[in-house]
């Protein structure tokens, strides 16, 4: 078998036009473009370049994009007073505090000033709460369509691979998830999506037993561990669709968690790294910012 191959920049593209369409139709009638602030601190290079990129394609949709850029010596507090004034801002829809923040600050306690409503990563204790609770799934991730406010804010990563497995169409009810890697900003959040489209889900990490003979279980097999090449070509299940979220700088050039070529010949569906999850996590951050606004009643 060789398998189809899932492109992420078209569905990205896709998703980037229809929040396009949806922020070009509410200032036609008179509302306001979604405003998003982004604050970065420090001069880590690579947070750098996802700003700049994150920033670029908010442009691109007709978000307006307000930036904040703070050496890493600045004070806690200051750090704090200013996503506190930003949550109280009515003009800001949305807050991206860019992570990881450098050595010295405390990413929950600056996560703490934003209101779930305003928390378009989804990072927020109300927000991941809702989503591990069920109480927010699969359709908050995903609609753009609704005037309504949402629910609740869904984390972007996760949605984009959701978004992906729904073009593949890949059959989620019924199916056996594995998701390789637990953290709280990709394997955690799709766990709760993945059992919110009613698969059984089973979590893999580093001190889990035997992860060849749990991911050969799986239906639709989910990489988000950050080590090059972990999943094996023959730990995947003839059939199965595979998604990898990792993104490892290596001498060869980006690569996923996934050997690729290997997962390719046994597998029904497969995203490429680079190409595959990496361009949906932007996508979705503009979905969210879109549904920030539709949340904020202030104009
Ligand atoms: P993370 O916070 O470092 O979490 C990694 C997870 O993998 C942890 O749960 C860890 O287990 C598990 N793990 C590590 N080594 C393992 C091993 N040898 N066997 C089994 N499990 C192992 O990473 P993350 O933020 O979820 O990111 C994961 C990857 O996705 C990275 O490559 C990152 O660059 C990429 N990423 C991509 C995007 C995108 O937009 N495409 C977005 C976010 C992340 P323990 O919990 O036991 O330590």
């Amino acid at each position: 078998m060789t398998a189809e191959i899932i492109d992420g920049r078209a569905v990205a593209q896709d998703v980037r036009g229809r929040v396009a369409a949806a922020v070009a139709a509410r200032v036609a009638e008179g509302g306001r473009p979604p405003g998003l602030a982004t604050v970065l601190v420090g001069d880590d290079p690579a947070s750098h370049v996802y700003v700049a990129n994150k920033r670029k394609a908010c442009k691109e949709v007709g978000i307006r994009s307000l930036h904040h850029e703070l050496g890493a010596d600045v004070a806690r507090e200051e750090l704090v007073t200013l996503v506190g004034e930003l949550d109280r801002d009515p003009s800001v829809d949305g807050i991206l505090v860019q992570l990881p923040l450098p050595a010295g600050h405390d990413s929950d306690q600056l996560l703490g000033q934003i209101s779930p409503r305003k928390d378009v990563d989804g990072l927020t204790p109300m927000n991941a709460g809702l989503l591990a609770q069920g109480k927010i799934g699969v359709a908050e991730a995903l609609e753009l369509e609704s005037p309504d406010p949402p629910a609740g804010l869904v984390a972007c990563t996760p949605s984009g691979v959701m978004e992906l497995l729904r073009v593949s169409g890949a059959q989620l009810e019924g199916s056996e998830a594995v998701i390789v890697g637990r953290s709280t900003l990709v394997g955690r959040p799709l766990a709760s999506l993945l059992l919110a489209a009613n698969a059984t889900v089973t979590v893999c990490h580093s001190r889990t037993a035997d992860i060849a003979a749990t991911c050969a279980r799986a239906d639709v097999l989910i990489a988000a561990v950050g080590v090059p090449e972990l999943v094996r070509g023959e730990w995947v299940k003839p059939g199965a669709t595979v998604i990898d979220v990792g993104i490892n700088r290596t001498e060869a050039g980006l690569v996923g968690d996934v050997e690729f070529d290997s997962a390719a010949a046994r597998a029904a569906a497969i995203t490429p790294v680079p190409g595959g999850v990496g361009p949906m996590t932007i996508a979705m951050l503009l979905a969210n910012a879109l549904r920030a606004a539709r949340a904020n009643r202030s104009d």
